[in-house]
């Protein structure tokens, strides 16, 4: 044989035999399984074209696996396999086939069952009553962890209803449910402690515990899946043997299904990899085993598996790769995310070359570095994930610290930290091309500038068409222009050029609001526009001084604060000022003067003369607060025609309500 083939040969099995240590001795693997599993198919093939091979003692002849010496060992009875894999639908098909030429019966019958991800567990039942657990181990050998299996909460320690063999072995997977997993790895990393890769070897490391104190803390689930040994007589078949030991009151998955032919079997894997998310424990694929046992029988065993049953796999949901370069996105908000461009690989079904890689807690938390070898994750719909660096394969000649950019790396506007906040985020807001379909449409929003006519579909076809880059080169739109866009007539383009030239008459609170300055909502714009009275005065005004303002802290005066220390930012202000956007001047009202300060308004039905938002606007300027709906605390319920169940409510407590005549009078009284 040639030599380079028997070198492959030796190097594969070695790296298989590391791969089995970390993941069977230590509960934690060092590589994906889909990595194992291409390792291992590698080696199959070579040993099949290579004479004198396999080796008996060759990974691919074995059960992965070692009982460890601190736990009692147990010899098993009958030897516990593997299972052996297909990775597509045709050596499916091929499997079928096989065992269809060994029977005489037509179209023989399947048992499909949901391949969980956990462990293989082997219980003994005597008289009904469990009096011994074990692991596969290595198949022949396993470990003694009868008490820690006692710990399992859908596991009887005595069997029920009628005819309990005297004798019984139920074999099965131990696993973590998902929900537990999450909550058991928060609670280790707050601890200090490692938490675990992925449940199954959460599961496996909460099983092989000397402590059963442990074990029994830890989210462990059991669902039998075969018989060992056993006395007495059971059903010829492997579907009806699952019903009797669920007859028993033995754990067993809902999701087993006995079928006949190829397209039942398909369907199955097709159905349970749509339904896999929200199953409560992780399954990898699905197990297709004869259902007659006699047929099972004449089909017999290879060195590590049955050849009457096969696994089909779900495509893997971890790959590893490499972490090519970081580059990083603004979002609409402004949030700068850090994003890892991949060497492509193909994980969770699809092809893969970006993740997001979050924030900058992220990375330290993962400890990335360019050029490292990681392992991605793709799971379900969710976008993939950097799960975490192979630290032993990193070459420091080849890897690099990720630098985060000092400007935004669209606008070059100033990036901005917030303590407390892990996010960084560029502070160019409208001025930001990234953040410019989102600005313009918070700009001309109801609450803002409410531009009649102008929605965020037609925003974003402006700024797509290249008509304007910033709100203030809306009112520079011609109804040529506009006329031109899709689905645009002449008509409406003309009304909206109308409703442009009407927004320009505002209020100070709403040309604030429609700036977009981080956290600056309605009511920080009207207290502001109440304080200040100017823009000049809001412009100019120190974090300090803007602390005086009422609801405003530290965090949102320093938004103010540098919103308008941006150069641009100012630019686009004296734009818009210079579009001709003005407002009524403010009559200043000392805060504590304000006549409904400490009263609470709701505002229901519709208005003739104000519109709801003004009014609301008109409240709020007076010290009023504005709820959404009416309790005791209620002062005043503003009640417009077609009011409907708040009025009822405001009546039925006895609240004052006031209708919109009365309204305008109060607000033309102060
Ligand atoms: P396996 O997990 O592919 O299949 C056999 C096992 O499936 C059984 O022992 C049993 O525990 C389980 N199983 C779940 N549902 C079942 C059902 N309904 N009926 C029967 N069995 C069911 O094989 P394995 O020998 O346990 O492990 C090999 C696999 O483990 C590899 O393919 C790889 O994915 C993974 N592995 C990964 C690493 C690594 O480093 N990442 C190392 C070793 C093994």
């Amino acid at each position: 044989m040639n030599n380079e083939i028997q070198a492959s040969i030796t190097q594969l099995s070695e790296q298989l035999e590391n791969y089995n240590y970390q993941y069977y001795v230590l509960d934690e693997p060092s590589v994906p399984d889909a990595e194992y599993d291409r390792v291992f198919q590698q080696l199959l093939k070579l040993e099949e074209v290579s004479p004198g091979h396999p080796l008996a003692n060759s990974p691919t002849q074995k059960v992965g696996g070692l009982a460890l010496s601190k736990f009692e060992q147990v010899t098993h009875q009958k030897p516990m396999l593997s299972l052996d894999n297909v990775f597509e639908a045709q050596a499916l098909k091929d499997f079928m086939k096989r065992a269809q030429d060994k029977s005489s019966t037509a179209n023989i019958a399947f048992c499909i069952e949901p391949k969980l991800d956990g462990l293989a567990a082997s219980i003994i039942y005597e008289n009904g009553l469990l009096i011994q657990a074990a692991t596969r181990g290595d198949g022949q050998t396993g470990e003694n962890v009868t008490e820690n299996v006692k710990t399992i909460k859908n596991l009887p320690l005595k069997l029920r209803g009628e005819n309990i063999p005297p004798l019984l072995e139920v074999r099965g997977e131990v696993f973590m449910l998902k929900a537990g997993f999450d909550k058991l790895n928060k609670k280790l990393s707050d601890a200090g402690e490692k938490p675990f890769v992925n449940p199954r070897n959460a599961a496996a490391g909460s099983l092989r515990q000397l402590d059963s104190k442990v074990a029994a803390s830890r989210p462990l689930g059991f669902y039998c899946y075969a018989v060992g040994v056993f006395e007495g007589e059971l059903a010829n078949s492997q579907f009806e043997r699952i019903e009797q030991l669920k007859g028993w009151g033995l754990p067993v998955s809902e999701e087993v299904k006995q079928v006949t032919g190829e397209q039942a079997c398909l369907d199955y894997y097709q159905a349970i990899g749509e339904k896999r998310p929200d199953l409560a424990y992780e399954i990898d694929g699905v197990v297709y085993k004869v259902d007659n046992i006699a047929l099972q029988e004449t089909l017999g065993f290879v060195a590590r598996a049955p050849r009457w049953a096969t696994a089909f796999k779900f495509p893997a949901e971890e790959a590893v790769t490499i972490i090519e370069n970081v580059e990083f996105q603004v979002g609409r908000t402004g949030a700068i995310t850090p994003v890892a461009k991949l060497k492509p690989v193909f994980v969770g079904g699809v092809t893969v070359s970006n993740a997001t890689l979050h924030n900058k807690d992220e990375i330290k938390r993962l400890g990335i570095l360019i050029g490292d070898e990681v392992v991605v994750r793709r799971a379900g719909d969710v976008i993939p994930q950097v799960a975490r660096v192979l630290l032993d394969k990193r070459d420091l000649q080849k890897t690099q610290p990720i630098v985060f950019p000092d400007v935004c790396p669209v606008c070059e506007s100033r990036v901005e930290r917030i303590e407390g906040e892990a996010t960084i985020r560029c502070t160019g807001g409208l001025y930001c091309g990234a953040q410019r379909k989102e600005a313009i449409k918070h700009f001309a929003s109801r609450k803002a500038l409410d531009i009649d006519g102008l929605g965020n579909k037609l925003v974003e076809l402006l700024v797509e068409h290249n008509l304007i880059a910033s709100p203030a080169q809306l009112f520079d739109l011609t109804t040529e222009q506009l006329s031109s866009l899709p689905r645009m007539g002449a008509v409406s383009a003309k009304k909206l050029i109308n409703s442009l030239q009407i927004s320009k008459k505002t209020t100070l609170a709403r040309f604030l609001y429609s700036l977009g300055i981080r956290e600056v909502g309605e009511a920080t714009a009207n207290n502001l526009a109440n304080h200040y009275q100017t823009i000049e005065a809001v412009k100019v005004a120190s974090v300090e001084n803007l602390q005086a303002v009422s609801d405003v802290g530290e965090i949102v005066a320093k938004h103010i604060y540098y919103f308008f220390r941006q150069e641009h930012n100012i630019e686009v202000v004296n734009q818009l000022l210079e579009a001709g956007i003005h407002w009524p001047e403010i009559k200043k009202v000392a805060e504590s003067e304000l006549s409904l300060t400490g009263q609470i308004f709701v505002i229901t039905g519709s208005f003739n003369v104000m519109s709801r938002s003004d009014i609301k606007t008109a409240l709020q300027d007076l010290g009023a607060k504005v709820a959404g709906s009416v309790s005791k605390k209620t002062t005043t319920v503003i009640a417009g025609e077609a009011a409907g169940s708040k009025l009822t409510k405001a009546q039925e407590l006895g609240i004052e309500i006031m209708d919109e005549e009365t309204l305008l009078n109060l607000l033309n009284k102060i």
